[in-house]
């Protein structure tokens, strides 16, 4: 019977819901394994291909693990609150409340398909009552911890979205949802969570962690740590204005200050006849946004009217106001050293400002002239000059000096800053959990009492936000209008909704409760299943969800709910998906549908060809022509669990595909068996399915010119489980097993037959090692010294040059002369 995928996958699906093989048992595990995968937002358009890239390598990893014998937990849900969501349905103009529950349905549907060992008594959906209840619970938590506050900020608000974004959301000035949508700056009470108080340990605990590499990268650059200094500068009327600077060698050439336009002090600091200029300028700068602040091109300021003395020189410098200067970054004031910094170099410029050097490096003396910027603490022989006392010390030498100085005289300190700022998690917005506080006249932000939670979301008709700025919810007066729990007199619920950040920030300690309705996560599952094992997901997600994640856990243990302060203990990224070389996208139309190709060529065959298409960790090019290939592989192995004794007879002549004068004896296909459990077992664990196949392919090929026995095909069949889970169940029921494949136990490797008939051949250039082989014992010299010029270790010598001359000793050596 030929191998067809399509009933082969309903058959086992079914039958994986009526025995439960999918299922953890959570409170009896002897060795839990908590396998997370990053759930899914539910978008209109369905299930993407990135998302089955992305599950099938985890699920492979779950399915891996259980077959070691593992007791593997693999839970799964939505993360269906959040503005995309709510956008998309503004613009199908259909409630979010009807809509996603619909999307919700179908990703469900579409993702039982592709055939994941997920626990689906476990599923969590932020939108679900008895999830928020818990996020709004969280809150109080953190509010109680003295962890949340609320407070006015400066903020990017999207006129379109009609909502304040993060700085990552705006891109060169404009939303990323919105390209047409120019971002501005608005100033609005909102509410924060105090994520800076963690920022030691979110920063030290990265090296300790297990995790990719470019994730803890990531992670550590949005810290941004940076060690500087402090340093007063005195008005003659007495102010202080604190200043942080990285750069304290340079403070000598510091020939003006600069304020953010939100400073506080700006009001008092400007002169009577500046003042008007001043405002002026705070009111045009309160239209920009924060990131084209940053990066912006043309330098805009106005002079205060008002001076500064310079700690170190003694001069009187100008004080100006400027919004390249943010007052999320340091003190939010700035000590101006246009000789070498960039910006400062562009405003004083402008501004005709006093520019001086106060670095110089090999060749330069004080009197060398600036001719831009020259941050000049990196060059050789560099030294302070102009800088009195300090003249001739290294930048760094000068840095110590003149701080220590500042110390002594009271006038500065060193400090370590962080980029990091606190989490804004007021959203002015419908589809979210609503913040759970009642404002009172009397009694002020009164937090919902936990016996009242959930604060359900109501069903509002008009869910489009306006350019109030306040949230959709203020307009249903029932439910806005609230006794406060503390005196009783009449109250107003908050209106903004928290961001879908803090529905992501938990979702993993719910999994092992979800069942639960009384308690948010149990002490006991949470003992025994947390940290999570493994996480993996795209590295998209690798400073917001993750930082926060981490960050709540860190509160929670703080406040006594848990007992660990990190969520993830191994976390890896996977790659992405192109087509024929591009991004997908709508507007390419190169976007790959999943369902048509699992219609057409079945779950199994799809997974294992997204897995072939490249190291899970980088992701591939989807190419159509390639699938065939994996299909053809399936169809092999069919066809070798139908032939080996024991199993049900070939029929219609199956068996003739066999060789039957087999040309590989069975010690060299024991030998490549033990080799390729070896192969498949360490790229499995690394995450190199694409190898993997490799490997199972070669050897399928091998027995196909052997006679294929019980001990030789079954192994495999348990080794391509993880891969093409529905078609392994079938040919190991095939093989005359009556439970599921899951419940095998993954091959045991025989160190000795994998390397028996094997041999080390070693490949010099010149005399020098570049590569070891392991060849079977008796390989030829032309074959030789094919395998080891293909060595990118020799290649690289070999430059594509011929060898002058090869010394070749059989089973022992190779030597080009170049
Ligand atoms: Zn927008
Ligand atoms: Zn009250």
């Amino acid at each position: 019977m030929a191998y067809d995928p399509q009933s082969v996958e309903r058959k086992w699906q079914q039958r994986w819901d009526e025995r439960g093989t999918n299922h953890a048992g959570l409170a009896g595990a002897r060795r839990p394994f908590y396998n997370l995968m990053m759930y899914p937002y539910p978008s209109a358009e369905g299930l993407h291909v990135g998302n089955v890239f992305a599950f099938t390598g985890a699920d492979i990893y779950g399915r891996f693990r259980r077959l070691t014998g593992e007791d593997v937990f693999q839970p799964l849900g939505f993360d269906a609150f959040g503005i995309h969501s709510e956008n998309y349905a503004l613009k199908m103009g259909i409630h979010p409340g009807e809509l996603i529950p619909r999307n919700v349905e179908r990703f469900r549907r579409q993702l039982k398909r592709i055939g994941l060992m997920v626990d689906w008594r476990y599923e969590v959906n932020t939108i679900d009552p008895g999830y928020y209840k818990w996020t709004q619970w969280i809150f109080l938590q953190l509010l109680k911890g003295n962890l949340a506050e609320r407070r006015k900020a400066p903020v990017n608000w999207c006129p379109k979205c009609k909502t304040v974004l993060a700085n990552e959301q705006v891109i060169d000035g404009y939303c990323e949802r919105h390209p047409d949508a120019r971002v501005e700056q608005r100033v609005l009470e909102q509410w924060f969570f105090r994520i800076t108080k963690y920022v030691e340990p979110l920063l030290e605990h990265l090296a300790t962690l297990d995790w990719s590499h470019s994730t803890r990268m990531l992670q550590t650059n949005w810290i941004g740590r940076s060690e500087g200094a402090e340093i007063a500068f005195e008005t003659p009327g007495g102010q202080k204005i604190l200043v942080f600077t990285t750069r304290a060698d340079t403070l000598f050439g510091a020939t003006y200050l600069v304020l953010a336009p939100e400073h506080p002090s700006v009001g008092r600091i400007a002169t009577a006849e500046k003042e008007l200029d001043v405002a002026e300028y705070q009111r045009q700068g309160a239209k920009k946004d924060i990131v084209s602040r940053k990066v912006g091109g043309e330098k805009t300021g106005v002079f205060t009217g008002a001076y500064a003395r310079n700690p170190a020189t003694g001069d009187s410098i100008p004080i100006w106001v400027a919004d390249y200067v943010l007052m999320e970054y340091g003190t939010g004031a700035i000590m101006g050293v246009p000789g070498h910094d960039a910006r400062d170099f562009e405003f004083a410029t402008t501004y005709k400002l006093p520019i001086v050097r106060v670095v110089a490096g090999e060749g330069q003396d004080a009197r060398t002239p600036l001719a831009g910027a020259e941050p000049g603490d990196e060059l050789p022989g560099a030294r302070l000059v102009n800088s009195g006392e300090f003249d001739g010390l290294s930048p760094a030498e000068g840095r110590r000096g003149i701080v220590a100085r500042l110390e002594r005289e009271g006038r500065g300190k060193a400090v370590v800053n962080y980029r990091l700022h606190d989490w804004c998690v007021s959203r002015q917005r419908y589809w979210g959990p609503p913040i759970p506080i009642i404002y009172c006249d009397e009694c002020g932000a009164v937090p919902v009492p936990e016996k009242d939670l959930p604060v359900l979301l109501p069903w509002v008709e008009d869910t489009r936000p306006d350019d109030s700025g306040t949230s959709p919810l203020a307009r249903h007066q029932e439910w806005y209008r609230v006794p406060c729990p503390t005196c009783g007199r009449m109250g107003r619920r908050e209106t903004d909704v928290s961001d879908t950040f803090l529905d992501s920030s938990w979702y993993f300690l719910r999994y092992p409760s979800a069942d639960r309705a009384d308690v948010a996560f149990d002490d006991g599952l949470t003992r025994k299943w947390l940290p999570v094992t493994s996480y993996i997901g795209g590295n998209e997600h690798a400073v917001l969800h993750l930082l926060y994640s981490r960050f709540v856990t860190m509160a929670l243990k703080d406040l006594g709910f848990i007992r660990f302060d990190e969520p993830f203990s191994k976390f890896r990224a996977h790659g992405t998906i192109v087509k024929d070389g591009a991004k997908m996208s709508k507007s390419r139309g190169n976007v790959v549908v999943p369902d048509q190709y699992v219609e057409q060529w079945g779950a199994d065959t799809f997974r294992m060809y997204l897995m072939f298409l490249g190291p899970y960790q980088e992701g591939g090019d989807f190419r159509d022509a390639g699938i065939s290939g994996i299909r053809r592989f399936l169809d092999k192995v069919w066809g070798l669990a139908e032939t080996v004794d024991g199993a049900g007879p070939g029929v219609d002549g199956q068996r003739s595909t066999v060789d039957a004068n087999p040309r590989r004896p069975v010690e060299e296909l024991e030998h490549l068996l033990h080799r390729t459990i070896g192969k498949v077992t360490a790229d499995t664990e690394s995450l190199d399915y694409n190898t993997a196949i490799a490997a199972m392919m070669e050897y399928v090929n091998a027995l196909r010119e052997g006679t294929p026995s019980r001990t030789l095909v079954e192994p495999l069949v348990v080794m391509v489980a993880p891969y093409a889970p529905h078609f392994a169940e079938e040919c190991w029921e095939r093989l005359g097993h009556g439970t599921s494949v899951m419940d095998a136990r993954w091959p045991k490797l025989d160190a000795a037959k994998a390397t028996a008939g094997t041999v080390e051949v070693v490949v010099q250039v010149n005399g020098k090692v570049r590569a070891r082989l392991v060849l079977p014992r008796g390989t030829g010299e032309a074959e030789t010294i094919r395998a080891a010029k293909a060595e990118p270790g020799v290649k690289k010598f070999l430059n594509g040059n011929e060898p002058k001359k090869v010394i070749f000793v059989p089973d022992r050596l190779v030597n080009f002369v170049v």
